[in-house]
């Protein structure tokens, strides 16, 4: 935990009116069973535009794909790139219309390899694989993967929520709670996770995405099975084990029956998923090669058309925590682009004050919000002038679109203020920027040291 900046002091608990009698925000119940998750091609109609999603298997990106995007964001859209929980990209400010002008860029780039599946290609890669750490280079199987899941009709049926983790065994990718994932248990083998769960199958990693669609199609299966319009594996009853049943695996508690056709149980236990093994922001990563990677963090996951430019590299590796790395540089180029970066106001150090800040929309983009929640953050975070806790998620409401998976403190606009969370924790404060700062450190403090909650 960070200590307070100088000049705040932390007290107990801050302005703002305790806890526990608080009631607590209603569910956020689906109107339909429609999915409405956007893509490049069904564009959301939000409050300041089209809103179109790219979806980016793996994060990784070539330079040229980058240069199509960027101009794409200028010439179509409001200029703004922005980076999603599961490195995919957004660009907003669409005018009406242009729908068909991105399809032909996105195509011409390469970025748009299917008209059915453009949607459901949400893939996690462990960023940093085959360059540094993990016990599998999972690069090769990102492209397979992408090939392979475009080249079956059925997996079109897929929710645009539906998500996919190739994990090479450092379990960064499986925090943001993949639906079917693979996890490499030694530089040859994989072990299947459903819905975090791990099955006990290992496989050659030659069959890891063989077992990730077959795994796929019996949700679908499984789903039809149910009656169900179920858009994430978790929301099956017993999914993971009814999947892994129709898989023919057993899974680790025993749940299913059947056969484990020759395949060995799993030796060891894979990272639990939730664990984040996120690299941080600023630091430059020696590779096996010896050519370094950058990390770069992305202030609340959005980038101008000039901050997006400074990563126009032969290839960028969006990253599920609103950063992008740049690997295969020198050390010169490391350094002049950490340089840039810093220069151009992204995240270049472990202790900036915005890093693992994240916000949804809010106000003007979205129609649903109760405040501008991106300047609130900023105004609070900057404040502050160091990172206040683990991990920060601002909502204009109660939805808290782009909420980080794990545990971070939430902050939900109410319409009189703020609603500040952490687990059971809650309090309401209003939305000046130092009221919430105050709170915000408060929260810090109680979540460093729990016996502080006492005195409340
Ligand atoms: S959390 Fe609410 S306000 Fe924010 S983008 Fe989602 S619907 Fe809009």
């Amino acid at each position: 935990m960070s200590p307070a900046p100088p000049g705040h002091q932390v007290k107990p608990h801050p302005p703002g009116r305790t806890i526990s009698n608080v009631p607590s925000p209603p569910a956020v119940r689906r109107a339909s069973s429609q999915d409405s998750c956007p893509g490049a091609l069904r564009v959301h109609q939000a409050a300041d535009g089209g809103l179109a999603r790219v979806r980016v298997p793996g994060g990784v990106l070539t330079g040229p794909q980058w240069q199509a995007l960027i101009a794409a964001a200028e010439r179509l859209g409001n200029g703004q790139l922005e980076l999603t929980s599961r490195g995919n990209l957004q660009l907003r400010g669409l005018g009406t219309g242009d729908e068909a002008a991105l399809a032909a860029r996105l195509q011409d780039a390469g970025l748009l390899p299917s008209l059915t599946h453009e949607r459901v290609r949400n893939l996690l890669a462990s960023p940093l694989t085959g360059r540094d750490g993990g016990l599998l280079d999972v690069r090769p199987l990102i492209a397979e993967f992408d090939r392979a899941l475009c080249a079956r009709p059925a997996l079109s049926e897929l929710s645009g929520r539906f998500l996919f983790a190739l994990d090479d065994g450092r379990a960064d990718v499986l925090a943001a709670e993949p639906d079917i994932a693979v996890t490499a248990t030694s530089p040859h083998s994989m072990q299947l996770l459903l819905a975090g769960r791990p099955v006990a199958a290992q496989r050659p990693s030659s069959a890891a995405v063989e077992l990730m669609l077959a795994a796929a199609e019996a949700f679908l299966a499984e789903r039809q099975a149910q009656g169900s319009a179920a858009w994430r594996l978790a929301e099956l009853i017993h999914g993971p084990a009814r999947v892994a049943a129709r898989l023919g695996i057993v899974d680790r508690a025993g749940h299913t029956t059947a056969r484990a056709a020759g395949h060995a149980p799993a030796a060891g236990h894979p990272p639990a998923a939730g664990h984040s093994t996120a690299p941080a922001p600023g630091r430059v990563i020696r590779q096996r090669d010896g050519a370094s990677a950058l990390v770069i963090g992305i202030p609340l996951g959005s980038l101008s058309a000039d901050q997006a430019r400074a990563f126009l590299r032969p290839q960028l590796i969006l990253t599920p925590w609103r950063s992008i790395v740049v690997p295969d540089l020198d050390t010169a180029e490391a350094a002049e682009l950490l340089a840039d970066c810093a220069r151009l106001g992204m995240i270049t150090d472990g202790t900036d004050a915005l890093r693992d800040v994240t916000a949804c929309t809010g106000r003007p983009g979205c129609a649903s919000a109760l405040a501008d929640v991106r300047a609130d953050a900023l105004a609070t975070h900057r404040a502050a002038g160091v990172p206040l806790s683990a991990g920060v998620h601002w909502s204009g409401c109660a939805r808290r679109c782009g909420r980080p998976a794990g545990a971070v403190t939430d902050l939900v606009a109410t319409g009189a203020g703020y609603r500040l969370s952490t687990g059971e924790r809650a309090v309401e404060v209003g939305s000046a920027p130092a009221e919430l700062t105050a709170a915000l450190l408060a929260e810090s403090a109680l979540t460093a040291d729990p016996a502080l909650a006492g005195s409340r």
